[in-house]
């Protein structure tokens, strides 16, 4: 296996700038803009899905781009495009880092790659209408946002940052029960059914509608089981 590819598991739930972050910081660098400059791409290109930077990271790694394809955000303008669905600038959070820590914690105690190193940004982490942990069921936590651009996209270095307060955050966090707009949003990020008229409406559309207007959603919230199976099976559709 490739040594970069060997050293931190890619998790198909995980953003590819996290997953860049974290081998910049397995291997020494304060920010991932370094090391991926030293091999000839763009940190902030890649965070934003364009195609060069995308595929010199996946040719860095040794891995083919559809590989790494559930972690893609393509930004253009005011809009991004991830998992098939299109979200306007106000429903992603990308500057400010925004985490489970019972997920951060836990993430360390798993055997996947190199200690220190194990936690990753979910991409769903980013995605303002989802405000829940699923598998915890507390709030996310998201941390003052950065003023430096340097720091935007990379995971890793902001979690060092607040890394001595995760303790405190776990131990603060406050239960809340999922609403449906969140479960409905996660659904469609996620390629499950989410059976709703609102379906055949862009994403960005639909949320809109449910926050500003009060359309209700119409659907029964899936069973956690059902909505983490194809996250970790890898049966998402590659983002367009
Ligand atoms: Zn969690």
């Amino acid at each position: 296996m490739n040594r970069l590819r060997g050293l931190l598991t890619f998790h198909t739930d995980e953003s590819i700038a996290s997953y860049c972050s974290r081998i910049a910081g397995a291997l020494g660098h304060v920010h991932a803009q370094y090391f991926c400059s030293k091999q000839h791409f763009s940190f902030h290109g890649l965070a934003v899905g364009r195609p060069g930077d995308f595929s010199a990271f996946a040719q860095l790694l040794g891995v083919e781009d559809v590989e790494l394809s559930s972690g893609l955000i393509v930004t253009e303008g005011h809009w991004h495009r991830l998992r098939g669905q299109t979200l306007d600038r106000t429903l992603v959070i990308r500057n400010a880092l925004r985490i489970c820590p019972h997920c951060i914690l836990d993430d360390e105690t798993r055997p996947f790659g190199r200690a220190g190193f194990r936690a990753f940004g979910r991409l769903l982490w980013l995605v303002e209408p989802i405000r829940v942990c699923e598998r915890h069921g507390t709030k996310l936590v998201t941390a003052p946002p950065t003023s430096l651009p340097i720091w935007t996209h990379d995971f890793w270095a902001k979690l060092s940052a607040i890394r001595h307060e995760l303790e405190s955050f776990a131990s603060q966090s406050r239960s809340m029960r999922r609403d449906d707009l969140d479960t409905y949003t996660t659904a469609r990020l996620s390629g499950l059914p989410a059976p709703s008229w609102l379906n055949d409406l862009p994403l960005y559309v639909a949320i809109h509608l449910v926050e500003m207007v009060g359309v209700p959603i119409p659907m029964k919230p899936p069973h956690c089981s059902e909505m983490i199976a194809p996250l970790d099976s890898g049966m998402i559709s590659p983002p367009v």
